[in-house]
């Protein structure tokens, strides 16, 4: 049996990151078709309880790299690990979530690797026993599918949100295999890791996402879109315009130079649509969009679209949703 189909099961602070099971159920499907093994490549401190979970979600295999030096993500401790045990067990594909560490993670392998990676798929599927990988080019305004049939591993970086979860099958279980990880990193943390708690989901994660523009006019005013956040279960997302004016964190911002989201519902306050916007956003499911100007092309890729003041439009949209 050739060496198997990969996936990198992100995970943070013991909990898996959805997209990790976005790729297994996606990659299940193309191990079954190619009657290759799907394996998990797990890395970590004291996470050797998520392998149940990776089996659940149609891993057969886990590999599980423990220390205390993978407590924390190193470019160059988790690359020596991860490297290793890829040219040890030679997978003729392995995919990673497009999510900071998984961009990160995946061009340092690759390069170790001297092998293909596509970056940002939307789409990966098998064409006549070939594994096509989707993604957008040129901001998002075309789609590019490509193949590449030399190089193993193929590597490649989804976005996640894009592809769907199978339902877990209860009581599957999976071979886990503990690698005695050499990470070699150089580098230390020599003070506390500082993490931002929220109760909001993550960006990059969540399926309703309400963004600020610059229409918002204030900081102070984002506390309008975290109330309707509140209310949806949404997270709040903003413009480069908002947060090079300091009325957000980088963080939040959405976009070519943000983060790439694909909820199910984006909605855009005050934001006209710039193409480097759509770029970060393009492929959510629904698109709502409120804006003064019937102009604006955020219009031009919403779903639906509210022509007015957003001080007048999102009060009333926090107290119908309130009803429900
Ligand atoms: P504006 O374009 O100023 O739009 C504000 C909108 O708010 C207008 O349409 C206006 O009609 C509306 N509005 C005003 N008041 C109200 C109101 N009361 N009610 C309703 N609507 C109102 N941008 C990003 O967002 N993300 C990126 O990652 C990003 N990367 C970039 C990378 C490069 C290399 C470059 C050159 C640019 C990048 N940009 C990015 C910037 C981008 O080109 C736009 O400048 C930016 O997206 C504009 O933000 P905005 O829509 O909030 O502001």
């Amino acid at each position: 049996m050739p060496g198997g189909i990969w996936v990198y099961a992100e995970q943070k602070d013991g909990k898996l990151k959805k997209v990790t099971l976005e790729l297994l159920s996606a990659a299940r499907k193309i191990a079954d078709e190619q009657k290759e093994e799907l394996c998990a490549v797990l890395t970590g401190r004291d996470v050797a309880g998520l392998a149940g979970t990776l089996a659940e979600y149609g891993a057969d295999k886990v590999y599980l790299l423990q220390s205390e030096d993978l407590e924390n993500y190193t470019t160059d401790g988790y690359t020596s690990a991860v490297t290793a045990l890829v040219r040890e067990h030679q997978p003729s594909v392995f995919l990673l979530g497009y999510t900071v560490l998984g961009r990160d993670l995946a061009a340092h392998v690759a390069q170790r690797l001297d092998t293909g990676l596509f970056t940002d798929c939307v789409d990966v599927r098998l064409e006549d026993g070939q594994l096509v990988f989707k993604r957008p080019i040129y901001a998002g305004k075309a789609f590019f599918e490509g193949v590449c049939p030399e190089a193993r591993p193929v590597m490649a970086t989804v976005r996640p949100n894009v592809l769907p979860v199978n339902p877990p099958q209860a009581g599957r279980t999976a071979q886990v295999i503990e690698v005695n990880p050499q990470p070699g990193s150089i580098r230390q943390i020599i003070r506390d890791v500082v993490r931002q708690v929220s109760t909001r989901p993550e960006l990059t994660e969540a399926d309703i996402i309400v963004s600020g523009g610059r229409g918002m006019k204030g900081p102070e005013n984002f506390r309008l879109l975290e109330e309707l956040a509140d209310v949806l279960g949404a997270a709040v997302g903003a413009s480069r315009a908002a947060v090079d004016a300091g009325w957000a964190p980088h963080s939040m911002q959405v976009g070519q130079t943000g983060k790439t989201v694909s909820p199910t519902l984006y909605i855009a306050c005050g934001i006209s649509g710039a193409i480097q916007h759509l770029a970060g956003m393009g492929s959510s499911k629904y698109i709502v969009a409120i804006n003064k100007d019937p102009e604006a092309n955020i219009f031009k890729v919403a779903d639906y679209g509210i022509v007015g003041d957003l001080f007048e439009v999102v009060p009333l949209l926090i107290q119908e949703f309130k009803k429900l």
